[in-house]
C-alpha cells in the first residue's frame, strides 16, 4: 500500500490508473479505523481494481463547539489496518493541502439537510458535500462506498451526485456493530468505560421501537415517548434528537410504516455524541 499526501500526486496516480483501464473505488473516512471502515474497504475491493481510502479529518464539517480537537487519531494503526484490508492507496492530505486558497465555494444540498443532524449541526453537511466533491475530483473514482451508519449523509451524497451529474456510483454499506449492538464509531474510543452502558441505549432503544412496531404500535409520538424514556433511564445521556422519518425524504412522519427509519443522536457524558439509525420494519 502506498501513502499519498498531496492532491496533485493523488490525481496523477488516478489518471494513470484510469489510462490503464482500471476501475478506482474510493472510501472517504476520517480515520481511526474500526471494522465498519474495513468492511467498506473490502466492499470497495469487490467492485473495483484499485481501492483508495482517504483519511482526512475535515475541519469544515465540525462546528465551533464540536470535537475536532479531540477526534481520535492513530495514523500508524490505520496504515496497518488499511493495508491488511487490501487498500492500494491511503490518501492523507492535511488541511493546508485540501484548503490552500480562499475557498469561496461550497457545495450544499437543500431539503434533505434540514432535519436530523442538519438541524443540530449547522453547516455540517455543506462541509461534507464540499469535501466529498473535492475528493471525487481529486481521486476520480468510478464508485465510492459510504456507511448507512451516517444515514443522512448517504442520502445527501446520493442526491448530490444525481443533481450534479457526478459520474460516481454510490454504494451503501449496512451498519457494522459490536457484539452487544453498539454501532461501531471512531468516537466510541472517547467513551469512558462507565459510559458504555449509556452508549448502548441507542441500539437498544432502536430495538425497543422495533419490538413495539412489531406489536402494532404505529404512532410515532407513542414510539418516541418509549424510546426517550429508555434512553433517559441512563443518567449520562442527553438527547439531541429521536426522530422517525421517511427513508427517502427524511421528513418526520406521524404514522410509522415499512419506509420509516428511526434516527437517534445522543450525547453520552460531556464529550461524546453518538448516532444510530435503522428501519422499524425488518425485512425477512
Ligand atoms: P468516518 O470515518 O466516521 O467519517 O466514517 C467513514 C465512513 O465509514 C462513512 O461512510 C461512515 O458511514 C462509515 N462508517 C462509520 N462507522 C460505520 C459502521 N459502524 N458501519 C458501517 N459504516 C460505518
Amino acid at each position: 500500500m502506498k501513502i499519498i499526501e498531496t492532491p496533485r500526486e493523488m490525481y496523477d496516480w488516478s489518471r494513470k490508473m484510469i489510462g490503464q483501464g482500471k476501475v478506482i473505488g474510493l472510501v472517504p473516512t476520517m480515520g481511526f479505523f474500526h471494522e465498519g471502515h474495513l468492511s467498506l474497504m473490502r466492499t470497495a475491493k469487490q467492485h473495483s481494481d484499485k481501492v483508495v481510502t482517504s483519511l482526512f479529518v475535515n475541519p469544515i464539517q465540525f462546528g465551533p463547539n464540536e470535537d475536532l480537537d479531540h477526534y481520535p487519531r492513530d495514523l500508524a494503526g490505520d496504515v496497518a489496518k488499511a493495508e491488511a484490508a487490501g487498500v492500494d492507496i491511503l490518501f492523507t492530505p492535511n488541511s493546508e493541502r485540501m484548503y490552500p486558497g480562499d475557498n469561496l465555494t461550497e457545495v450544499s444540498v437543500h431539503s434533505l439537510t434540514e432535519n436530523l443532524c442538519g438541524a443540530h449541526r449547522p453547516g455540517h453537511f455543506a462541509g461534507v458535500t464540499t469535501v466529498v466533491t473535492k475528493l471525487f475530483n481529486i481521486v476520480q473514482p468510478e464508485l465510492a462506498v459510504f456507511g448507512e451508519k451516517d444515514f443522512q449523509q448517504l442520502a445527501v451524497i446520493r442526491q448530490m451526485v444525481k443533481d450534479l451529474n457526478i459520474p460516481v456510483r454510490i454504494i451503501g454499506h449496512p451498519i457494522v456493530r459490536e457484539q452487544d449492538g453498539l454501532a461501531m464509531s471512531s468516537r466510541n474510543a472517547n467513551l469512558l468505560p462507565e459510559h458504555r452502558k449509556a452508549a448502548l441505549s441507542l441500539s437498544s432503544g432502536l430495538n425497543l421501537a422495533r419490538q413495539l412496531y412489531a406489536q402494532g404500535v404505529r404512532s410515532t409520538a407513542a414510539l418516541k415517548q418509549q424510546v426517550q424514556e429508555h434512553v433517559l433511564a441512563q443518567k449520562e445521556t442527553r438527547i439531541d434528537y429521536i426522530s422517525f422519518v421517511h427513508c427517502d425524504t427524511l421528513q418526520d412522519v406521524t404514522e410509522a410504516d415499512a419506509q420509516t427509519v428511526l434516527a437517534l443522536a445522543v450525547h453520552i457524558g460531556d464529550k461524546v455524541r453518538l448516532i444510530d439509525n435503522g428501519r422499524l420494519e425488518l425485512s425477512n
